[in-house]
């Protein structure tokens, strides 16, 4: 039965699509919902979620954001106002028209995004400079309709967390739009073991309302990226259209500058598609609901049991720790461990409890050391680290080996096309030059890194001279 489930799970190499989905499934981490584009968490996958959110938010609370909760429904006259914004979000919107079989008097959009309430509630809670910064985020659900949906990193309702700040002047706002970004590239990276691409998005993929998006881009296993999280600088974009305003210091009136930042759900498909292999799923410990395995080799040993149970003991205060004391197969105990990404396994059997050890392997190497009984504690401290190490070790290396540089169109559209992957052009930054080369390759830019060598160069695509340089791929 272990090999039955096994033999199911598609090779990465082969077809890398087909591969995400039997992880995603066999791993137990969703169920599709009934609605196109919609999951149901299942505890393993909530799991996940979950320690991303407790993590996450202590780093939000040590710059003294406070959580909140607004309504799921926006009056479609409110969320109209911001034209920019409305006109990015409407293909996507879902909206409620009727009650019963009465139709309403306005319709309500279902929350894409909140800056519109967040807009009303900040005019209403803000008059002086005392009153600000003012930094609130909440943890929901949010809306947005998706012609093409995949687990995780594209669904039509999907979870996240979403700030909204105001600040009294300009340079506050953009710095605090900047901190979050450093926030989450630290998050990806020493949480996720995500070697993230930080940087600006192009004015063609700007946050539609905002005058700076900030993005972490990731590299996928198959070398193409995802856009893993954004922060925008808002400036005063929110608050002139809804009519926020505070007396200064000097008792004169300002509209204050906003910020935005939201990672989702999508960071669960970022883990899978960078760690996972052909075995299953591979998750970094900080964020797996069960960091180590304890499996019996036989559940009806009474010493078997015993040392199960004190190994737990000892483990538990530092870990999250299970026993499986099932009565199935060992071999599909194993593969089951394997296929979720349990980061270690125990294996208490009685032939090693003769010498007084376990045998514990690791699931991404599955290399197996016999541990003594009292060393047991001392050897996971350490492998766990290590293993967190390796992962992040073969992603960066990853995203190296997948990270070229074009000079010309021809020069990128051949390399996309045969080694696909980030690369960094010359670029003018004009809206109608990468739709060209969108129309051109199917890719687009992902973000202008904030480090590299401005010399003048032509654009690779138009040819216009240009001090910028950003990222192009083909992207998730
Ligand atoms: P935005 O509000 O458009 O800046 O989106 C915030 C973040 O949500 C983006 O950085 C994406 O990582 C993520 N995201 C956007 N659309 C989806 C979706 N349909 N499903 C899951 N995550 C999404």
């Amino acid at each position: 039965m272990a090999n039955n489930k096994l033999n199911r799970m598609t090779s990465r190499d082969d077809d890398f699509s087909k591969w995400y989905t039997d992880v995603v499934t066999q791993a137990n981490l969703i169920e599709y919902g009934p609605v196109k584009g919609t999951m149901i968490f299942k505890p393993y996958g909530f799991g996940i979620w979950e320690l991303i959110m407790q993590n996450l938010d202590k780093e939000f609370k040590k710059l003294d954001v406070e959580n909140v909760y607004l309504p799921l429904l926006i009056p479609a006259s409110l969320f109209q106002k911001e034209k920019d914004h409305i006109e990015g979000f409407a293909p996507e919107v879902l909206t409620v028209t009727k009650v019963g079989d009465k139709q309403l008097d306005e319709d309500l959009y279902i929350r894409p995004t909140s800056e519109v309430l967040f807009s009303q509630y900040f005019k209403n809670n803000i008059q002086s400079y005392r009153d600000l910064p003012i930094k609130n985020n909440q943890w929901v659900n949010v809306m947005r309709w998706e012609k093409n949906t995949r687990p995780f990193l594209r669904t039509s309702e999907f979870l996240w967390q979403e700030g909204h700040t105001m600040h009294s002047t300009p340079q506050e706002a953009q710095e605090f739009a900047r901190t979050m970004l450093d926030v989450y590239t630290k998050f990806a990276n020493e949480y996720l073991l995500l070697p993230v691409v930080p940087g600006i998005k192009t004015e063609k993929e700007r946050f539609n309302g905002a005058k700076e998006t900030y993005t972490i881009e990731s590299l996928m296993y198959d070398g193409q990226a995802l856009q893993s999280g954004t922060s925008h600088y808002l400036g005063d974009n929110f608050s002139k259209v809804y009519d926020i305003n505070f007396q200064n210091k000097e008792s004169g009136v300002e509209h204050p500058y906003g910020t935005s930042w939201g990672v989702t759900t999508r960071l669960i498909g970022a883990l899978i598609m960078t760690h996972s292999d052909d075995q299953g799923l591979v998750l970094p410990s900080k964020v797996a609901p069960t960091q180590v395995q304890i499996i019996q080799i036989k559940n009806d040993d009474e010493q078997i049991v015993e040392v199960s149970k004190k190994l737990k003991q000892d483990l538990m205060d530092t870990f999250r720790v299970k026993i499986d004391d099932s009565d199935k197969s060992f071999g599909f105990k194993i593969s089951e461990a394997e296929i979720k990404g349990i980061p270690l396994r125990i294996e208490v059997g009685p032939r090693d409890l003769q010498n007084g050890v376990v045998t514990i392997s690791a699931r991404d190497n599955q290399e197996k050391t016999q541990v003594k009984l009292d060393e047991v504690v001392d050897f996971v401290t350490k492998e766990i680290t290590n293993y967190d190490e390796r992962l992040f070790t073969r992603a960066k290396n990853n995203l190296a080996t997948h990270t070229f540089e074009a000079k010309t169109i021809d020069e990128y559209e051949k390399g996309i096309n045969t080694k696909p992957g980030l690369y960094l052009v010359p670029f003018c930054g004009r809206v109608e030059c990468e739709e060209e080369v969108k129309k051109r390759t199917s890719t687009n830019s992902r973000c202008i890194p904030f480090e590299y060598d401005h010399s003048e160069e032509p654009c690779f695509n138009c040819g216009m001279k240009t001090t910028i340089k950003a990222y192009f791929g083909r992207a998730y």
